[in-house]
């Protein structure tokens, strides 16, 4: 499947292919979000747009802290690697400081919010037994061997 796209959240367009077409084997690795291209299978050539429901925002990665536990001083949109709620490892980005008091979360950034897909698939085509074999896209847009 050959397409282009943009992600806008909230208004603001977030990324996209700037018109660059993007060759993907649907089901192998495709580099798109898994519920994106599970809204794409079967799809036809044409003009779409995905919303794709919120990850949902997890309050108790949402931590407040003093300052002076940290190791270094903070910076808005800084990061301290760390441990969730189960010792999992987790980036904890600042997102206010207060005084001394410091409220980092370990939230996608994205969470909590709709991610709209505005799409056009150019061309559909079924995959070559051996692009399947390789896992990835052979030709235009793909791997040349
Ligand atoms: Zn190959």
């Amino acid at each position: 499947m050959k397409l282009v796209y943009e992600l806008w959240v909230e208004g603001h367009k977030l990324e996209g292919t700037d018109g660059h077409p993007k060759t993907v084997l649907m089901g192998h690795a495709t580099g798109l979000p898994p519920g994106l291209e599970a809204a794409l299978l079967d799809k036809e050539p044409g003009h779409y747009r995905i919303t794709l429901p919120p990850e949902p925002h997890n309050p108790a990665l949402r931590v407040e802290v003093s300052a002076s536990e940290l190791p270094e001083p903070p910076r808005l949109g800084g990061g301290y690697s760390g441990e969730g709620p189960e010792g999992q490892p987790l980036l904890y980005r600042v997102v206010a400081i207060e005084g001394e008091r410091v409220t980092l979360d370990a939230n996608s950034p994205l969470a909590g919010k709709a991610l709209e897909y505005r799409l056009t698939i150019l061309s559909v085509r079924p995959a070559e037994p051996e692009e399947l074999e390789h896992g990835h896209v052979h030709g235009e847009g793909g791997v040349q061997h």
